[in-house]
């Protein structure tokens, strides 16, 4: 049987054996709760979530798991930064000043900084978030300015390409990107690249974190 224990190990496994350093992110975005409990009794902390209401239901309903960890992944709109600054760790898409701005003086000072990872749209999408890597020492120094956040690194989701070799540039200019952060931000240590279809070739390409939702949850409910 096809379990999401079993689905778990095998991802965690196979990750150990190609890149034992790099994490494991759930996306736990249209599971139910009971799914991340499973995940979580089975040693995972790091779930990822794109909807900020269904986030707000589904991280009350975990109140008693105290070291889970949640991740915003989803779109970042200004009018939604304070409920994240005050129930995420993690935020994997900034790409605007303004953001940073509001995330920083939201964040409340008892908690420890929120996690930031600059979103880059490495491939010019015109739909998809994200900003270009030239932008990166201005957000950078933007971020410095708050106590209450921490520049962890840079996240991106390059557009499904017909071979593998497309896929691979578009990943490589995210490590590019990272390796940019690095230098004007000494707190970088994440490359979140790669998920449920092209995780493995993320790895190969130097992600530290990957994003997996349907591989590991089975597919989405609809919202
Ligand atoms: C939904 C989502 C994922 C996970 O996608 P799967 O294909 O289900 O693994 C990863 N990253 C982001 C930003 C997402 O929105």
């Amino acid at each position: 049987m096809d379990t999401i224990q079993q689905r778990y190990q095998n991802i965690i496994n196979a990750l150990h054996q190609q890149a034992p350093s790099t994490r494991l992110l759930a996306v736990s975005k249209g599971q139910p709760v009971s799914k991340v409990r499973a995940l979580y009794q089975a040693g995972q902390r790091a779930f990822g979530e794109s909807y900020l209401r269904e986030a707000q239901q589904k991280i009350s309903e975990c109140r008693d798991l105290t070291d889970i960890q949640w991740h915003y992944i989803g779109p970042l709109q200004r009018n939604k930064t304070r409920p994240i600054a005050e129930l995420f760790d993690w935020v994997h898409s900034v790409d605007r000043p303004i953001l940073i701005e509001r995330l920083g003086s939201q964040r409340p000072a008892g908690l420890q900084p929120l996690n930031v990872l600059l979103q880059i749209n490495v491939d010019n999408e015109q739909q998809k978030s994200g900003t270009g890597a030239e932008q990166i020492p201005s957000l950078a120094q933007t971020i410095g300015t708050f106590a209450t956040l921490k520049l962890r690194g840079i996240m991106g989701i390059p557009k499904q390409q017909q071979t593998n070799t497309g896929q691979r540039d578009s990943f490589a200019a995210l490590y590019a990107a990272y390796q940019q952060c690095l230098e004007v931000a000494p707190s970088t240590d994440t490359l979140s690249m790669g998920m449920s279809g092209d995780w493995q070739l993320a790895v190969q390409e130097g992600a530290s974190m990957v994003r997996i939702g349907t591989a590991l949850f089975g597919p989405r409910n609809q919202r």
